[in-house]
């Protein structure tokens, strides 16, 4: 049977215009969920509207895409081997200090978002920050809201006691979009075992992410994500592991990112030399590689997509 394969973070340029083909590459047999992300920390309310009804319009047009409103969408689109795709935003810039507006970027097709990016905000801190004030009470009435309108709370790029408070407080699943795991490889953007444990208590997921900087020493290969899932299942059980490739499909955009806002980030992103990504073709061999490691069908296909599809069924509207 062709396994779902949902990836729940991955990059287009961030500009009205720019083209969605490139996510045909995920196109597979048993079809696939992509997560695209429509803004972040720079971008205001406006920004992230505009940006949003482009990648729609985008999406609608290509004949190998479908936008998909709920769980159910997601397992009729890929139950006929399709692409069918969402968003997320990273930080709360977006929402303009207004949580009426979370209502309507839900109703544009946002599913996840987090809070906080890198850096402290008023919602809370971010993973960069040397000192953690965790998540404020304006970052407590976000996750309400997040929770109201079926956008699934996100602790990736939040600082610990951030992501922490966000467990704490949601009624539904938080997850961590794109995060590896800390204990296997030591990075501020990771998570650690007591941010994993937490996250699974809601019955969220941490999605093992295919970034070289976040995997180890800026190695983006299966068996450096194998390493971060089995220790993630070891720790806090099958059903609350996914992926996400966070992969960027412009890299020349993607540098200009990070050099229109260096404040964004800081050494532990460049220190190793150019930032490498797993590429989709890489993430689509990732089934064969675990069978090959010996993993039961079912386990990979809880990770492979089954249990992001679960926190979608529990916590999406619509
Ligand atoms: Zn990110």
């Amino acid at each position: 049977m062709a396994l779902l394969l949902w990836d729940q973070h991955t990059c287009l340029p961030l500009q009205a215009g720019a083209e969605v083909d490139p996510l045909a590459r995920y196109q597979r047999r048993g079809g696939a969920l992509l997560s695209v992300n429509a803004g972040y920390s720079p971008h205001g309310f406006d920004d992230t509207v505009a940006l949003l009804h482009h990648f729609r319009g985008a999406v609608q047009a290509h004949p190998g895409l479908e936008l998909a409103a709920t769980a159910e969408d997601v397992e009729t689109i890929a139950g006929v081997d399709r692409t069918a795709v969402v968003f997320d935003l990273e930080d709360s810039r977006p929402v303009d200090d207004d949580l009426d507006n979370l209502a309507v970027l839900a109703e544009l097709g946002v599913r996840t978002l987090l809070p906080t990016y890198n850096h402290a905000n008023r919602a809370g801190s971010g993973c960069l920050d040397t000192q953690d004030g965790g998540l404020t009470s304006w970052g407590r009435s976000i996750v309400a809201e997040l929770n109201n309108v079926g956008i699934v709370p996100d602790g990736s790029h939040c600082s610990a006691r951030t992501g922490l408070g966000m467990c704490e407080v949601s009624t539904g699943p938080v997850i961590y979009s794109h995060s590896c795991m800390r204990s296997v490889w030591d990075h501020p953007r990771n998570i650690t075992d007591e941010q994993a444990r937490a996250c699974a208590a809601t019955g969220g997921v941490i999605g093992i992410t295919g970034v070289g900087i976040f995997l180890g020493p800026n190695t983006p290969t299966l068996e450096a994500m194998t390493r971060h899932l089995e220790y993630a299942v070891d720790l806090v059980g099958i059903d609350h592991v996914g992926i996400s490739s966070d992969y960027s499909f412009d890299y020349a955009d993607f540098v200009e990112e990070f050099t229109r806002n260096p404040h964004l980030f800081d050494d532990s992103y460049t220190r190793w030399g150019t930032i490498q990504w797993m590429p989709p073709e890489t993430l689509l061999m990732l089934a064969d590689h675990l069978g090959r490691r010996g993993w039961r069908t079912d386990d990979i296909a809880a990770v492979l997509g089954r249990n992001f599809l679960r926190v979608a069924e529990r916590a999406w509207r619509n």
